[in-house]
């Protein structure tokens, strides 16, 4: 299956551009051109979810019109169809990310669902009382609240890395914190409230040197930078489908074949046996077992034609376009009185996240959207992230490969009329 022949799969493209025609990049996204509350839709919300490319709908549209039948189970020719464009867009979702095999990637809801799989299947397995799992205190609560079930659940502890005044781990306390009783670590590769790269390399070596395996929340990595699970050399890594431009409903888990083979099934159902009486049921093979029912077989093939639109570009292009946006909105943030940068980290990625004295994110976030400029507000489902920096909640503005230099006036420009009104209340 890592080499299936007759599968013709594009290679991750090498001969990719360096840089970004964001004005032509910005025709194949058809909901940016429209008027909200009178003016032009500013969307800089990507960090939540990505608008979609016409490739990605019309994917999604050409499988429903053309191929729709149920994979795997048939003999006649749609289903034969169905099922090479489901495996197909597995193989584009492996050398996306570099994996080894195809067996490697499962084919999930998206990254919380990734990261519960593993935590009811690796961690019912293998997490006993008295362990310990390892964490850092910038995680989404996709990558706190699993782990807290499966230490109620099994008298084990969780153990939490903490973070410096930048929104940086603190790697001598995260060195400290891997011990004996460590039988996992939990990290995210890029902060969604924050904006940070973790090292993750680094991270995972100092993890494995004491044979701890690592699971890495690669939720906020995968549309901004190269993934490469060979080179960090994480045993897990998790993906949300609809943050790197396909629908939602679909993502991937990342294992290494050999965890994967040696851990029981997450639910049970069809397509994940191999033999079912009432006395015995014996499994399918990775990654099948750990795919019970139906799969969402269309988001898929739209996850593949997103991973197509990605490589064409060229993601070093995109994350060079993605630094560029970053630097220049903090530039321009920076000269706002009052405005406080939450999470400054050196290494960071395509999200900024601020406080403005004496106005409240969610009214920042409502002057915005009367002038059509969508940013997030709130905890970000970051909770601790807010409690280790003392505000409630921040608005952030983050960017996808389709923003532009004008959106970041705008958003400035924005601000001040937010400070304006709340001035002369
Ligand atoms: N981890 C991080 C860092 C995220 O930003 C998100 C989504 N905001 C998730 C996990 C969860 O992703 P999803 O909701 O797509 O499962």
């Amino acid at each position: 299956m890592s080499n299936p022949s007759g599968i013709p799969v594009p290679n991750a493209a090498s001969d990719a551009p360096t840089t970004l025609d964001v004005q032509r990049i910005r025709e194949d996204f058809p909901a940016l051109h429209q008027q909200v509350n009178g003016k032009p839709l500013v969307y800089l919300d990507s960090a939540a979810t990505t608008q979609k490319p016409l490739s990605v709908i019309q994917a999604v549209r050409q499988y429903y019109e053309k191929d729709n039948s149920n994979v795997h189970r048939g003999v006649h020719t749609l289903s034969a169809r169905a099922t090479e464009s489901y495996e197909t867009a597995r193989i584009k979702v492996q050398r996306f990310i570099n994996a080894a095999d195809a067996r490697e990637i499962i084919f999930v809801r998206g990254a919380t669902e990734g990261i519960n799989l593993v935590a009811n299947s690796y961690g019912r397995k293998h997490i006993r009382a008295g362990d310990e799992l390892l964490i850092t205190a910038m995680e989404h609560h996709s990558n706190i609240v699993p782990w807290q079930l499966l230490c109620e659940e099994k008298d084990a502890h969780l153990r939490v890395a903490p973070i410096n005044e930048r929104g940086e781990v603190v790697l001598e306390s995260y060195e400290k914190l891997i011990t004996d009783r460590t039988k996992l670590v939990a990290i995210t590769y890029i902060s969604n409230s924050l904006g940070t790269i973790n090292p993750v390399k680094e991270m995972i070596e100092l993890a494995h040197r004491r044979r701890v395996p690592v699971l890495v929340d690669g939720a906020q990595a995968g549309p901004h930078l190269p993934l490469d699970v060979q080179e960090i050399g994480c045993d897990f890594l998790v993906v949300s489908g609809h943050k790197m431009y396909a629908p939602t409903g679909i993502g991937a888990l990342y294992g290494k074949l050999e965890l994967l083979e040696s851990m029981p099934p997450y639910q049970g159902g069809g397509e994940m046996i191999q033999s079912v009486t009432f006395e015995k049921t014996t499994y399918n093979d990775v990654p099948h077992k750990f795919e019970a029912g139906t799969p969402n077989i269309a988001d898929a093939v739209g996850f593949g034609a997103a991973i197509d639109y990605l490589n064409a570009l060229g993601m070093q292009a995109i994350a060079a376009h993605e630094d560029d946006l970053v630097r220049c909105a903090i530039a321009a943030l920076s000269a706002i009185p009052g405005l406080r940068f939450i999470g400054t980290a050196r290494d960071r990625a395509a999200v900024v996240s601020f406080t403005i004295e004496n106005i409240h994110p969610h009214d920042i976030g409502t002057i915005l959207d009367q002038e059509g400029i969508a940013i997030r507000t709130g905890h970000h489902c970051s909770q601790p992230v807010m409690d280790r920096f003392g505000v409630p909640a921040t608005s952030r503005a983050s960017f996808g490969l389709y923003n532009t230099h004008a959106e970041i006036d705008s958003l400035v420009a924005g601000i001040y009329k937010a400070k304006e009104l709340f001035s002369l209340e």
